[in-house]
Order: C-alpha cells, then structure tokens, then sequence
C-alpha cells in the first residue's frame, strides 16, 4: 500500500494549522519547581494508561512523603501505596524504581546530558516498562531532545490527514516526521505532540470527527471517516 510522508512545508502547515487553533499549549505541566525535570521523568512512566488528574495526585503524594529525588523514591518502601492512585501501582513501582536505579547509576541529569539522543533512547527502551512512547516523551520533554512522540492520537489524527496507512509502526512515523522536521528543535516537537493531543480531545474525536470547525480540514484527506460531526 502507498504511504504518503509528510514533506518539510507540510509538516510546518500542519503544525501552523494546529498552532492558529489552539496556541500555545505549555507542556509539559509540573508541580515541583525545584524538580521539574524529574518530575516529568516520573510522570512519564505514572501517566501509561492512566488519566492525568490522577497522575498529579500520585506526584503530590509523593512529594508530601520527601523530596522528588530518585534516592527518596528508591527509599520509599511504601511507594506502590504512594503511586496508588496512578493505575496498576505495583506494575508501575517496579517501572520507577528500575528508572530511578539506572538515573543514579547514570550520574543524573548533569551526565547524561552528555549522552547522544540515540544512545540515551536506546537506554530507556533497554529499561523495564519504558517503551516507544515514553522512552520519546522523557528524551524530548526531560531531556529537551528533539524526538517525535508517535503515540496514539498522532497515529490517528496523521492517518486521516494522509501521512500514513497500513500497519502502525511507532519508529517508522518517527522517522518520518523527524526527517522532515527541523533539525534539533526541541520546542518544536514539544509543542506538536502538546497540540496533536490537543486536536485529538478537541476536533479529531476517535469518533464522529469534528472535521466542519477543524482548521486542518482544507488540507486533510479525512482518510477513513466516514461520518462526522
Ligand atoms: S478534517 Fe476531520 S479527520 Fe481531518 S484532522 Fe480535522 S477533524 Fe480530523
């Protein structure tokens, strides 16, 4: 089957198009001013299959319980009670407390900053629970790496613009976005995935799109829908 890519003037058009409707979006939100960057480390891995509100009562316990440091979430021996309200707590315990051993052994932020994007990704995938997904929402949004975050809302919101079709393959609209995409932007892609899921909760519904008020609609192959709002 032909897949048509996204070119370098298209994927700017797109992201215009999404920019003029929604602004600016200010991703990725944190609690700890002291912290942030951990704290969206963590969130990367608490939000998996679970809804924000709750996301942000499991970082607010945890802070209450010590500082958000990966040593005080290691020496938290109650912290699938800390994180219960962040889905299966126990499954994502284990995830944090294989994320906070490697942070530590990795020297922190300071060193791996040093570390190039491809060799950081293929770390965090080499972790346990850490896929695609998040491994590319922690590189872009805790380390400031440009990485496209093709998660399930771009996957459906680029299908029916036309930019991809047949089997979803996570690296391969990665590569494509990122091959057309400016070169180590991270802003750029911090912004895209903000206003992709934007877009999804607001115009680009699973169902009954609202492709009448969507302001990519003059451009949009509207691929697969057939009915809208
Ligand atoms: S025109 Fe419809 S299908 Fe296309 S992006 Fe907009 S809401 Fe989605």
């Amino acid at each position: 089957m032909d897949v048509a890519s996204p070119s370098a003037a298209g994927l700017r058009t797109f992201y215009d198009g999404l920019f003029q409707a929604y602004g600016p979006q200010r991703w990725w939100p944190t609690q700890d001013a002291d912290n942030p960057r951990f704290e969206i480390l963590i969130g990367a891995v608490l939000t998996q299959h679970t809804a924000w509100t709750n996301v942000e009562i499991a970082i607010a316990q945890l802070r209450d319980a010590g500082p958000l440091t990966a040593e005080s979430l290691l020496a938290h021996a109650d912290l699938p009670a800390l994180i219960r309200r962040a889905g299966p707590h126990n499954v994502k315990a284990k995830r944090l407390r294989a994320l906070c051993e490697w942070f530590v052994a990795r020297g922190g932020f300071e060193a791996l900053a040093g570390m190039d994007t491809p060799t950081l990704r293929g770390e965090l995938l080499a972790l346990h629970g850490i896929g695609h997904e998040t491994a590319d929402v922690i590189l872009l949004y805790a380390f400031g790496r440009p990485s496209f975050v093709a998660d399930a809302y771009a996957f459906r919101i680029m299908e029916r613009y036309g930019w991809s079709a047949g089997a979803r393959n996570y690296e391969r609209l990665r590569k494509r976005v990122e091959a057309v995409g400016p070169v180590d932007d991270a802003p750029f892609y911090d912004e895209l995935h903000a206003l992709i899921v934007a877009h999804a909760k607001q115009r680009c519904h699973k169902s009954w799109p609202d492709c009448r008020a969507c302001a990519l609609q003059a451009r949009c192959a509207q691929r697969g829908v057939n009915a809208v709002r």
